[in-house]
């Protein structure tokens, strides 16, 4: 049986990813396979964090180029973050998987509020914990949040389950040439301004090492296949 490599995680899943193939919102059946690939890891006693993107909702950049001001327009994206969280929440603990969801934003009557130590003990004692609402500021992504909390939490790895298998040099969807990276350093990744996460993103990461993997969510096993140490998708490392 394969064995996990690492003891604590943080997983990021975009908003995109619990779309399915909806074009906007959650699909059902892709938010339960979502849950399963998790439970497959909490399984193996993996203590795992997760973030959640608001991509499948709302984006604040998006809204602020039709005019929205930018700081309201990301509470609202920010907001959208919360909407998933829950979502996945519900569908991890009708799987008997216990969660807890901590907000960056405080909503005491929806959730936690986001405390580090309280976090760290809810993994400690198996429990998934959700974080959501970003970082709680404007102007920044959940990927950013992502690398945050995984550097508070101490989580080995940071894994970004996306809807592509890995780093590209150009878009695949639009460049059928567009040439596959396997393994790639902070500073390359920095420097090629490659789409798989903002920068901010990956500088914080290089700034305290953390690792990053980013592979596809829609190969069923992926996510337990990349904890338990296969050589799926792209690394990001020093
Ligand atoms: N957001 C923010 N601060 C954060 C994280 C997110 O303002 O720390 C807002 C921002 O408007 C962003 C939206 O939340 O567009 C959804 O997050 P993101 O775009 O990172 O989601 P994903 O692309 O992963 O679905």
């Amino acid at each position: 049986m394969a064995l996990p490599q690492f003891k604590r995680i943080l997983l990021k899943l975009s908003g995109e990813a619990l779309m399915g193939d909806h074009s906007f919102g959650i699909s059902p059946q892709m938010i339960q396979y979502v849950a399963d690939e998790i439970g497959s890891i909490v399984g193996l006693g993996v203590e795992t964090a997760i973030v959640v993107g608001g991509g499948n909702i709302f984006r604040g950049i998006a809204a602020s180029s039709y005019g929205m001001d930018r700081a309201s327009a990301d509470h609202m994206g920010m907001l959208a973050t919360v909407i998933n969280s829950l979502a996945l929440q519900d569908a991890l603990e009708k799987k008997d998987i216990q969660t807890r969801v901590q907000t960056a934003i405080s909503m005491h009557e929806v959730a936690e509020p986001y405390i580090l130590r309280r976090a760290v003990r809810h993994l400690e004692k198996g429990r998934v914990v959700i974080f959501a609402a970003g970082t709680g500021s404007p102007y920044f992504t959940t990927d950013t949040a992502a690398v945050l909390r995984a550097q508070e939490i101490h989580a080995e790895i940071l894994l970004k389950a996306t809807k592509v298998d890995g780093l590209y040099d150009s878009d695949p969807v639009e460049n059928k040439d567009a040439e596959f990276v396997k393994n790639i350093t902070y500073m390359e990744a920095l420097e090629r301004q490659l789409k798989v996460m903002d920068m901010t993103a990956i500088s914080l990461a290089m700034d305290n090492q953390l690792p990053l993997v980013v592979f596809s969510l829609n190969n069923k096993g992926n996510i337990k296949n990349v904890v338990c140490g296969e050589d799926i998708g792209s690394r990001i490392t020093n």
